[in-house]
């Protein structure tokens, strides 16, 4: 759970007061709809580790899929011929092809989902 405080723009993993501030200020919820209007205010932006995160389960279902379609390749391939040779090299082209392809489309959706965040703030990535 992602919160932030108003008083220091700062965001936080959780808590219920700043560790930043003195005294008690409230930390709010960034998940709630009624805080999404402080979120332009704020010193980070929190939307790169939102991309990144997307951009990364695309790379891993992108991988999880290559292998699984090559192979489904490699035997459709030789229940049809016998030619082993060209069915293993076409499931290989097809995995590789494939991981490669996810990794290269998900950095490109990363990089354009980037464009619209502003490089004055600090970016939290982690
Ligand atoms: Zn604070």
């Amino acid at each position: 759970m992602v919160k932030f405080c108003l008083q220091c723009k700062n965001t936080f993993w959780g808590g219920l007061h700043c560790p930043k501030c003195e005294g008690e200020i409230l930390l709010l919820d960034m998940a709630e709809e009624e805080n999404r209007k402080y979120l332009p205010e704020l010193n980070i932006d929190v939307r790169p580790k939102y991309f990144a995160r997307s951009s990364m389960l695309l790379t891993c279902f992108g991988f999880i899929m290559a292998l699984p379609l090559g192979a489904f390749v490699f035997l459709s391939g030789l229940s049809n011929s016998g030619n082993v040779e060209l069915w293993a090299s076409l499931g290989i082209t097809t995995i590789i092809g494939v991981s490669w392809g996810s990794w290269i489309a998900s950095q490109k959706i990363f990089n354009k989902q980037m464009e619209s965040v502003d490089n004055k703030k600090e970016l939290q990535l982690d």
